[in-house]
């Protein structure tokens, strides 16, 4: 596979490039742009990377380049909306995470004005539009970040397929991660590591970022024929209005990506002592982590960048704490799930994922919308839902709490499910660490050990007692006294009407009983395990399908745990 190399197609143009060097010097003293013909012209295009700083791909293209095309296509495969999704948005994202996209591209189009030049957005099927360019504006050189999603993979193929074959250099950088997975991938023998710290090990040190600060860039040619887009809004994307309350309070865009990381590094001593367990995942007006994964996520901040800024801080400070809890640590354990992502096929689904251990969870529609609803009757869990569903982001062990709920500690529903759920609503949301980490809580990969779940009821008490996060994100709770808001179906019924919630009306009854559904969860993954043991990675459908009948026979002779799964309110 070629990765960050630059092919040598045009050398072969040296002279011709000479000359109209000097003819280009010659028509920008005049302040004319040069017909397509005689410029050298370049485009780079923009995917994710919405960034100047660190941008490889970019300063490629800028370099020797009379005219240098910045665009970014608006893809009807994530963008188109669709009207029987769950919630507002496309197929694939919920608006929060559009309206991220939207501001991100903003604020990258005014910073290319500052720079003397603009963005071009264009509508439609990316490899058509890229490739008509390509032809209109006689591009030279073409520069996009690399991309480990299989999505990107194909769309990439084929733009690259058709610039070699017209000629056009290539330059496809390893830019959004910390490093390049098909290096680390090599060097281990072909395969990707499985664990983190193998994966530390065999990583060592990430390069450094591009030190060049772009003040100038050579301008956008003649867009002959093509018609240029503005950003759009959300409204005019065709997805109607939102309201004010609705929207996620993180906005987009490399500018609010830096004021960010700035502010996060500005107190030295919080840094040098971030220990990720310790955050309490209740905390959401001051949340305990950086919420620089949806500027990673969109490459408005260069992960690079990043690194440097926090070997910067702990040059500075006596002593500081380590991966995997440290930040350093969190960018590691990016750059471990880009990489074993990358390097197995089918990581996104449990079939055919030789990583993925295969566990018959169930397809339960009725407990899945529960959940995804937040109406799962443990306030805990619900106002963790809620605050993705508004927010578009939740802390990690919020995230835990409600991945291992849906899955292996309460409902057995299937971890791909939840995932989808994930995928569409997160405005960080990530192709490989999405899955990497369902694949986790799941205990369906990387992570074994079935017998610890989070109790959904002390978990959140222990950071929460007053219940904040739950009075914040799940009004209707809001004058439930506090010995009883983490369990409000044992408050007497006179608290409840108190509180103006009865549970069962205002408020679902829990939708199974945490004790029993967890105990048949651990029997059922220990079970799975062993078939998987007993198969040696090789379980079939049918084995799946045999074992499910055996469970279900089991459960229906021995408890009625699943059956108290209770009628849902709504
Ligand atoms: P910080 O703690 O400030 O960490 C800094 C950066 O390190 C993050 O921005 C992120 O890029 C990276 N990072 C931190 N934790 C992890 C991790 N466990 N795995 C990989 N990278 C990490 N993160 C996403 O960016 N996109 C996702 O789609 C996503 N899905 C998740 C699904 C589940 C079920 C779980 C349990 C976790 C998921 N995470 C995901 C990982 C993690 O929860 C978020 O990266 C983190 O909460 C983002 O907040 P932050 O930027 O404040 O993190």
């Amino acid at each position: 596979m070629e990765v960050g190399t630059r092919s040598a197609i045009t050398l072969c143009f040296g002279i011709r490039m000479r000359a109209s060097l000097s003819l280009s010097i010659f028509f920008s003293s005049l302040h004319v742009s040069l017909p397509p013909s005689m410029a050298s012209n370049s485009l780079v295009w923009f995917r994710k990377g919405l960034r100047i700083h660190d941008n490889p791909a970019l300063d490629y293209a800028r370099k020797d380049s009379d005219n240098v095309y910045p665009v970014f296509v608006l893809d009807p495969h994530y963008l188109e909306p669709d009207p029987t999704a769950f919630s507002p948005g496309s197929s694939l994202a919920g608006l929060n995470r559009i309206q991220f996209l939207l501001e991100s591209l903003n604020d990258l189009d005014s910073s290319l004005q500052k720079l003397g030049s603009r963005l071009l957005l264009f509508r439609g099927d990316p490899v058509e539009i890229l490739i008509r360019l390509l032809k209109e504006w006689r591009v030279k050189k073409l520069g996009f970040e690399f991309d480990t999603e299989p999505y990107y993979q194909s769309l990439d193929n084929k733009v690259k397929d058709y610039a070699s074959a017209a000629g056009i250099e290539v330059f496809s950088p390893v830019s959004h991660t910390l490093f390049n997975p098909a290096d680390i991938i090599h060097k281990n023998g072909g395969r990707p590591p499985l664990s983190y710290q193998s994966f530390v090990k065999l990583a060592g040190q990430p390069p450094p970022p591009l030190s060049t600060e772009i003040s100038l860039l050579p301008p956008v040619g003649n867009v002959g024929n093509c018609e240029v887009l503005g950003v759009p809004t959300i409204k005019e994307l065709g997805y109607g209005d939102i309201r004010q309350d609705d929207i996620s309070p993180f906005r987009g865009g490399e500018s609010e990506a830096l004021k960010r990381l700035r502010l996060s590094l500005s107190d030295k001593e919080w840094v040098a002592n971030f220990e990720k367990p310790k955050g309490d995942p209740s905390a959401f007006l001051k949340p305990a982590t950086t919420v620089l994964s949806p500027y990673l996520k969109f490459g408005c901040l260069s992960s690079r960048y990043f690194y440097q800024c926090l070997q910067d801080v702990y040059k500075t400070v006596k002593k500081h704490t380590s991966p995997p809890v440290s930040l350093v640590g969190q960018l590691l354990w990016r750059d471990f799930f880009y990489c074993v992502a990358f390097g197995t096929p089918n990581f996104d689904t449990m079939k055919g994922n030789r990583v993925c251990k295969q566990i018959p969870w169930n397809d339960d529609d009725e407990l899945l919308v529960a959940w995804r609803e937040g109406q799962t009757g443990y306030p805990w869990i619900d106002a963790i839902m809620i605050q993705l569903s508004k927010w578009g982001w939740m802390h990690h062990l919020a995230r835990h709490c409600v991945a291992c709920f849906l899955t292996r500690g309460d409902l057995f529903v299937h971890w791909e499910r939840g995932r989808d759920v994930f995928e569409r609503l997160l405005i960080d949301s990530d192709w490989a660490i999405n899955n990497g980490n369902w694949l986790w809580l799941s205990c369906s990969s990387f992570f074994y050990q079935y017998n610890r779940i989070y109790s959904p009821t002390s978990f959140g008490k222990k950071y929460d007692p007053d219940a904040k996060y739950i009075r914040h994100f799940l009004p209707v709770l809001q004058d439930m006294p506090k010995e009883y808001i983490y369990e409000p179906w044992t408050a007497p019924l006179a608290v409840q009407t108190k509180a103006n919630c009865i549970i069962g009306k205002d408020y679902p009854k829990p939708v199974v009983v945490h004790d029993t559904a967890s105990k048949e969860c651990k029997r059922r993954i220990a079970e799975a395990y062993e078939l998987n043991r007993r198969m040696d990675g090789s379980v079939t459908e049918e084995d799946l399908k045999g074992l499910r009948r055996k469970l279900e026979g089991d459960q229906h002779k021995s408890s009625k745990l699943l059956s108290q799964k209770r009628k849902l309110i709504r």
